[in-house]
């Protein structure tokens, strides 16, 4: 039968291919928690699927993931009792490369700001970090619930083809069996291999087993290698949220955030809670101390955000569900003992249950970020550095909570450092003089030009702080924070400056002096201003340009003008 064949791989797949080869070289044991991480997802995906259908577990309940290795043939195979694939999966998902991770990789990766290839498993091509050590990697794979004769066999050196084949295979689930590369024999060593799963995938919740001897031999002495293997758990294997705080190192914590978000970074903070009552839950959520890169391209990363686990069973990931847009950096599991297993994306949006969990993480998440401003300011100076443009549109998208999001924000200021993100609106309240109640602030596409605009002079003159906003969001995110604190925030382009009697009577006597002087500059100017007057803004320059409360910002209207609206 004509089952053989051989495919060329798209041209965006070997681009790939030679960008992590080139770039992983240093962080090769990479492919390992990312060939383990495939397991995982491969026994999470049948666990879920056989709650409905438990014949795809027929023979064989135990789910777990084999890692060992071959001197003779100078080999390392990673085989998991998953849900395994069909051949039209294969094709999909290892020969093609239809996910957009594809195309983000690669722009990620040859981007300005170049991301680090050991984040290759936030963009959907962690298998292929096989190449980065092996020069030829099979695939046997057979789909739960197929017959022994739907097995495929899918081969390739990850230069330009790959070979597909039907094979029969008595087990389902899949075997990765990597070729190592010459100069690759570092991996072919039970010890090496074995530390690598306690770095990378101690956490793992299926159990990741070892064959006995994987220890470092006595010197002098060889690993067994052709003795039908006895095999351990190499890993924890234990659900990290399930166990009681006490019990979890801050390594442990670190560890585990470190493969749920195929990050390398330490996260910057944790919080850890169990929910029992009428619904019980339990929510490990972590705030990561880089951006991954997707969130700084503007994207959203569904799918590596937040797990949802209904009573320990993987259901899917929901970071949409639930968290809102503007905490979509946050990285970790909930998982609920009340919601039903067959429950589907559909479901859970209109889902009540679901609504107060996703209420609880916010809040969750919001302490969690103000208790880092609090107690360890350095840390949460990066992460706003990070995070706080992404945090501002929670002011717009989260009329709940806006008040503690505000505060939470930090602004360079007239009174600040520099261009220094890092005043807050509490400290600004806090040194208003008596009599101010106002919170001024200028928006402009710069600090410069906003730190150098002849509209702050009067506030220079008076002393008042004027906070200085230059993010391209902060414009936006201003129409919807007109107070903070019970006190109005205002832009000083518009409307009036606070004025005391003194200062009342001197400009009234200004006004008539400059009477003549106005007239005139309004005949010379015509329409193109609304109107022209004597103002208390200035102490410096001569004019300046001024907006009426209902009008949009200079830098603004440009923008806009730019975008062709
Ligand atoms: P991701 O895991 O983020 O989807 P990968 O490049 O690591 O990206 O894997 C691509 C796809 O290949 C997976 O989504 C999955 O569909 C399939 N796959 C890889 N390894 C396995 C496996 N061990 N069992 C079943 N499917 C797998
Ligand atoms: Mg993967």
């Amino acid at each position: 039968t004509a089952t053989a064949e051989t495919r060329k791989f798209e041209a965006e797949v070997a681009q790939v291919l030679h960008l992590v080869t080139h770039s992983l070289y240093s962080h090769k044991e990479i492919f390992l928690r990312e060939l383990i991480s495939n397991a995982s997802d491969a026994c999470d995906k049948l666990r879920f699927e056989s709650i409905a259908n438990p014949d795809l577990l027929a023979g064989d309940s135990e789910l777990h993931i084999d890692v060992s290795w071959d001197k003779a043939a100078r080999t390392v195979t990673i085989r998991d009792t998953g849900i395994g694939m069909t051949r039209d999966d294969v094709v999909a998902n290892i020969g093609t490369i239809a996910s957009s991770g594809t195309r983000r990789f690669l722009e990620a990766m040859s981007g300005e700001q170049k991301a680090d290839a050991r984040l290759i498993g936030q963009f959907g091509v962690g298998f292929y970090s096989a190449f980065v050590v092996a020069d030829r990697v099979t695939v046997l794979t057979r789909h739960a619930g197929a017959s022994p004769e739907s097995g495929v066999k899918w081969e390739s050196d990850g230069r330009g083809e790959y070979s597909l084949e039907d094979v029969t295979l008595p087990e389902r689930g899949t075997t990765v069996v990597l070729h190592l590369k010459a100069d690759e024999d570092e991996f072919l060593d039970g010890w090496k291999l074995r530390s690598l799963v306690t770095k990378y995938s101690d956490h793992v919740s299926f159990p990741i087993r070892m064959p006995k001897d994987a220890r470092a031999p006595a010197e002098g002495e060889d690993a067994p290698a052709d003795a039908a293997p006895e095999w351990e758990t190499a890993n924890d294997a234990s659900a990290l949220w399930t166990k009681s705080k006490s019990d979890i190192s801050d390594a442990d914590y670190q560890n585990f955030y470190k493969a749920l978000g195929h990050d390398f970074n330490d996260a910057a903070a944790w919080t850890h809670n169990r929910v029992e009552g009428s619904q019980s839950f339990t929510t490990l959520l972590y705030l990561p101390s880089q951006p991954p890169f997707d969130l700084m391209m503007g994207g959203r990363d569904e799918r590596k955000g937040l797990k949802l686990y209904i009573k320990r069973v993987f259901v899917m990931d929901a970071a949409e569900e639930l968290l809102p847009n503007y905490l979509r950096f946050v990285r970790g599991v909930v998982d609920a003992d009340d919601l039903p297993l067959n429950v589907s994306r559909e479901l859970l949006q209109h889902n009540r249950q679901l609504d107060r969990i996703k209420g609880a993480c916010v809040k969750r998440v919001l302490d969690l970020i103000e208790k880092l401003a609090r107690d360890e300011p350095e840390k949460f100076t990066a992460f706003y550095k990070a995070f706080g443009n992404t945090l501002k549109e929670g002011i717009v998208e989260d009329a709940t909570n806006r008040e503690r999001i505000a505060q939470l924000l930090r602004f360079a200021s007239t009174k600040g450092d520099g261009a220094a993100q890092t005043v807050s609106l509490d400290d600004y309240v806090g040194r208003m003089p008596v009599g101010q109640d106002t919170i001024w602030y200028i928006t402009a596409d710069g600090h410069k030009a906003a730190a150098g605009s002849p509209q702050l002079e009067a506030f220079r003159a008076k002393d008042i702080e004027v906070l200085l906003m230059f993010d391209r969001i902060d414009e936006w995110m201003l129409g919807s924070l007109h107070e903070y604190a019970g006190k109005p925030m205002k832009n000083v382009a518009k409307g009036e400056l606070p004025l005391d009697e003194a200062d009342k009577a001197k400009q009234a006597e200004a006004a008539t002096a400059a009477a003549p002087l106005v007239e005139r500059i309004k005949r010379l100017l015509g329409d193109r201003v609304g109107d022209v007057r004597v103002s208390a803004r200035l102490t410096d320059s001569p004019s300046c340009l001024a907006l009426a409360d209902y009008e949009m910002a200079p830098h603004l209207a440009r923008l806009l003008r730019e975008a062709g609206q």
